[in-house]
């Protein structure tokens, strides 16, 4: 089935012919292979490395793999989603090798892993992992594997060692994590010795030329889809957001060198073009891009945009994309309170939301999907009857348009300077307020599963004794339930559920990524939290 499967794969990179000596490595993405081949991160890490001839890469997936080493020297997992560390373990078992890097020996593969999930928070899962890359791949890549031929013959601890010297790259058995008691927050977070920083810098590549599909596949979960990246990061800075925070600074591709030519490679073996990044329609020649795709050579050609900031949705965008096959659009507005709005520093005024609504439906489109968050710091009820409101005025203003809000709960993320925050208790009652006041008036509504968010949070905010945790849910299942039991059976072992999920964490609190930087200062995290909590207390 495997062969059948890669077989259907057009490459758009040309791989090497592996040297005799090259390092055998096997690249996995803890999931099948239609979700793994849809990720542009795996699929540019696995070129950059099947393109350099000093490494002998095969691919593996929970579902297929290609043919694998008889004695691999190491194992990759590209993460990006936090569940999947139950399918990161499968794989390790099914390879042979112990689940906790402590347990490995000379005779065992380096385990690596990267990635938005690991990048983000990795100290739940960092006893899984001998070495993490933490950043962007353009070049941590190659200084990985450049620096591991240097000391490819030494033993372990010698590699690990000069492994983390390395910009970006961080060994999580280097490091030392004291607590103030068992369930106590963290005391202290110390390298083991001189020779290991003591703080690891999260890397930033600064080019103009973004990333694009590798290969393109009718296997992959967005059929033959060709992604470009138009951006990465985006400038708005929303005080919860990891997409901004963890990633700056906002970068664009460059029209010339990288969006075009990537384009034109793409759709010479596809017709279907994605546009990735978290904010793609502010990238400053956007206009010049829609206007580039609109060629008529490019009129079979079927375009998603990954998102698009409110007020720069035109009529002109929802008609490009009216004709080439999407008839929705989805917008962020979190909030339908002004107030909420301003806490979180999102810079758009209420007639921008309706104006959207208007230029979608003048454009052609059938349907607006639109993405709101409860439980926001310093949101009261009447912050939701805003809402409610909003809706209520977007479907006045474009009537026959299909709205939708989909609604998730506020989790605080690392790195962001809502980190601190708990998750609200009162978010459940507030997605089902929201149900009961939307969908009698013909709103669809579409909450995001709360207990989901809570396992989110947890992990989120997840410090290393969550590893015993998560090898007793991944024997119960991935339900909240399941995460709850676990809670019970180390009552008094690590601390409680409240801990991690609920509790406002003091801002002298040592964090449990306080030994990795992001791209900002704590100092300057504290700025932004104190603006909005300004905002908050003005009303
Ligand atoms: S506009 Fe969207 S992607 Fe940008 S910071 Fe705000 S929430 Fe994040």
């Amino acid at each position: 089935m495997s062969a059948a499967i890669f077989s259907q794969e057009k490459l758009l990179f040309t791989p090497q012919t592996p040297k005799n000596d090259a390092i055998p490595l096997i690249f996995a993405f803890p999931n099948e292979y239609t979700v793994g081949i849809t990720s542009l991160g795996y699929q540019i890490v696995w070129s950059t490395l099947a393109m350099r001839e000093d490494v002998d890469i095969s691919r593996l997936f929970t579902d297929i793999h290609e043919t694998l080493p008889r004695s691999v020297e190491i194992v990759g997992f590209s993460v990006s989603w936090e569940l999947d560390y139950v399918n990161i373990l499968n794989l390790l078992e099914s390879l042979s090798i112990p689940i906790f890097s402590q347990d490995r020996t000379e005779c065992h593969p380096l385990v690596f892993g990267g990635g938005p999930v690991l990048t983000a928070n990795p100290e739940p899962f960092a006893d899984f992992f001998d070495v993490i890359l933490l950043g962007d791949g353009e070049n941590l890549l190659d200084s990985f594997i450049d620096t591991y031929q240097q000391v490819r013959n030494a033993d372990r601890k010698t590699k690990l060692i000069t492994l983390a010297q390395t910009p970006g790259i961080y060994i999580p058995s280097l490091y030392t994590v004291e607590y103030h008691s068992n369930d106590g927050a963290i005391a202290a977070i110390q390298p083991v010795s001189s020779e290991v920083p003591p703080v690891v810098q999260k890397q930033t590549y600064r080019g103009n030329i973004l990333s694009a599909s590798t290969v393109v596949t009718p296997k992959a979960a967005w059929e033959s889809i060709f992604m470009v990246e138009v951006v990465r990061s985006c400038p708005e800075m929303c005080r919860f957001c990891l997409a901004s925070y963890l990633t700056l600074p906002f970068r664009t591709a460059s029209l010339e060198a990288s969006l075009i030519p990537a384009i034109e490679r793409g759709l010479q073996v596809t017709n279907r073009l994605g546009l990735l990044g978290a904010s793609v329609t502010q990238h400053p020649e956007f206009p010049d891009l829609l206007a580039y795709i609109n060629q008529s050579k490019y009129d079979d050609v079927r375009l998603s945009i990954a998102s698009v900031r409110t007020n720069t949705v035109t009529p002109e965008l929802a008609k490009t994309l009216a004709q080439r096959d999407t008839k929705s659009l989805t917008i962020a507005v979190e909030s339908g309170s002004e107030k909420v709005r301003r806490i979180i520093n999102k810079k758009l005024a209420q007639a921008d939301i309706i104006q959207a609504a208007i230029n979608a439906k003048i454009g052609g489109l059938s349907a607006l999907k639109l993405y709101g968050m409860v439980g926001i710091p310093g949101e009261e009820n009447t912050d939701l009857d805003a809402t409610v409101e909003m809706m209520l005025a977007m479907k006045k203003a474009a009537p026959g348009l299909k709205l939708t809000l989909g609604c998730s709960t506020f989790v605080p993320k690392s790195h962001t300077p809502f980190q601190w925050f708990g998750v609200n208790q009162q978010a459940e009652k507030r997605l089902q307020y929201l149900q009961k006041n939307l969908k009698p008036k013909g709103i669809d509504f579409r909450p995001e599963s709360y207990n989901w968010s809570v396992i989110q949070a947890l992990l989120s905010r997840g410090d290393r004794r969550l590893s015993r945790l998560l090898i007793l849910t991944r024997n119960f299942g991935d339900s909240l339930g399941s995460y709850k039991r676990a809670f019970k059976e180390l009552k008094g072992e690590i601390p409680d559920l409240d801990f991690y999920v609920y509790t406002d964490w003091s801002y002298e609190q040592i964090l449990p990524w306080q030994h990795l930087q992001g791209p900002l200062p704590q100092s300057t995290l504290l700025k932004h939290l104190k603006e909005a909590m300004e905002v908050k207390d003005s009303y």
